[in-house]
Order: C-alpha cells, then sequence, then structure tokens
C-alpha cells in the first residue's frame, strides 16, 4: 500500500515511484551522487518507506542538478528529476531549510535572470551568486576568464524579443501555487 507521502509525491511530479525495484542504475550513472547523502536510489527507498523528515532534510534534493541521467538510465521510465522537483517544494511548502543553502540561492538567482532578461546570463548570474554565497569569490575566476576569452560567456545579456511573454509564464505559474 502507498504511504501518504508517497501518493503526495507521485502525484506531484506525475512518477508511479512503486515501479522502482532498486535496481541502482539511477545512482550508478549519477554525477553528483558522491556529494549525496543518500542517492537516488536509496532516496526513493526512503520515500516509499514515509520517511517524511529524513527526505526533506536530505541535501541530494538540493544538490540534484536535473541532467536527467538517472532517467534515461532507468528501466522503469521513472523521472527522478521530476520527482526531486517534486521534493524540493513540498519541502519548502512545509517549512524544511534547503539542506543545501547556496544549492537554493542559485536555484532563486537562476531563475530571477530568466525572468528578468528572458534568458540565461551566466556572467551576471554567477557574479551575483559570488557575491552573495558563501563560495569563495576568487575560486572559478581562471576558469571564468578563459571562457570569456574563447567568447563562451558574453559581457552583456542577450535580451529576447519577447520578454513579456516569458514574464507571463512567469507570473500564471505563481498563481497555480
Ligand atoms: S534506475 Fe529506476 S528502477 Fe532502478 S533504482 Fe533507479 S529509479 Fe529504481
Ligand atoms: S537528475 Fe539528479 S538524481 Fe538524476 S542523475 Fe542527474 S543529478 Fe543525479
Amino acid at each position: 500500500m502507498r504511504n501518504h507521502l508517497l501518493k503526495e509525491v507521485d502525484t506531484l511530479s506525475s512518477q508511479q515511484l512503486e515501479l522502482c525495484y532498486h535496481c541502482h542504475k539511477c545512482t550508478a550513472g549519477c554525477p553528483v551522487v558522491d556529494a549525496m547523502q543518500y542517492g537516488p536510489d536509496l532516496l526513493l527507498r526512503m520515500v516509499s518507506l514515509g520517511q517524511d523528515d529524513a527526505v526533506f532534510k536530505s541535501r541530494d534534493i538540493w544538490l540534484c542538478v536535473g541532467c536527467y541521467t538517472c532517467a534515461t538510465r532507468c528501466p522503469n521510465d521513472i523521472d527522478i528529476a521530476a520527482t526531486m522537483d517534486g521534493l524540493r517544494q513540498m519541502a519548502l511548502a512545509r517549512g524544511y531549510p534547503a539542506g543545501e543553502r547556496d544549492a537554493l540561492l542559485f536555484h532563486r538567482l537562476s531563475m530571477g535572470v530568466v525572468q528578468r532578461f528572458g534568458r540565461s546570463h551566466e556572467a551576471f548570474m554567477l557574479g551575483l551568486f559570488k557575491v552573495l554565497s558563501k563560495v569563495p569569490l576568487m575560486n572559478d575566476v581562471p576558469a571564468g576568464i578563459g571562457l570569456f576569452m574563447r567568447g563562451k560567456v558574453p559581457v552583456l545579456p542577450e535580451r529576447l524579443s519577447a520578454p513579456l511573454q516569458v514574464r507571463q509564464i512567469f507570473a500564471k505559474t505563481r498563481s497555480k501555487k
């Protein structure tokens, strides 16, 4: 029988996590698993056992970068990235602080930049992130200069022709909460 947590996560992320038979393929391919506490496979197990508190306190839901590697490897087509999105949303709604403070800041800045300019602008976003986060200010400077010199990071943000429509998408999303 599905517990309350499993039902809610299934509904919010449009998944059927009970199909997971813990083959571990998702965790074996996850690029950030070394930094995680449990890894995607074990986290799903905790959801299916109804371990709300441990799941919502976990750093893992904040460290997932949404790369979809797990989803492409899963024999049962479980989209764990969507599940992680749902778990983050549920953790915040229940008043849990983000397991990774800087990850939440990064999410918010990233969405804020897209909302402002209509698309991402890495240099602007990372500059803000460095100032506001606990990450040492200078540790990515050499890599940043290299990217800039190769023209990979534009100095000024490109503006979309329809920024208003992008802002409307954000407004609609907020009104559904
Ligand atoms: S790959 Fe799919 S079935 Fe296997 S452990 Fe991960 S979520 Fe479960
Ligand atoms: S989507 Fe998240 S959990 Fe899945 S492989 Fe990527 S980082 Fe890992």
